[in-house]
């Protein structure tokens, strides 16, 4: 489970998708919100990295200001 305090290792929002890959026995996570993980996706998944948690699902769920903006 994401929460509001996992920012995207791109530019800091909030975060939506978090990879995972082991180097070495070194376990390695990044995170992304959705438009970082679609624009790295393809790489990442050439590199190895696995998909731990994709909430991107949830994004329309949450209010947003422009939503009720009148
Ligand atoms: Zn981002």
């Amino acid at each position: 489970m994401l929460d509001k305090s996992v920012r995207c290792d791109g530019c800091g929002a909030e975060a939506w998708v978090s990879v995972k890959k082991t180097v070495e026995d070194v376990k390695k996570q990044l995170d992304f919100c959705a438009h970082h993980y679609n624009a790295n996706s393809i790489i990442l998944h050439a590199e190895g990295w696995a998909i731990s948690a994709d909430e991107r699902e949830l994004i329309n769920t949450k209010p947003s200001v422009s939503a009720n903006a009148d």
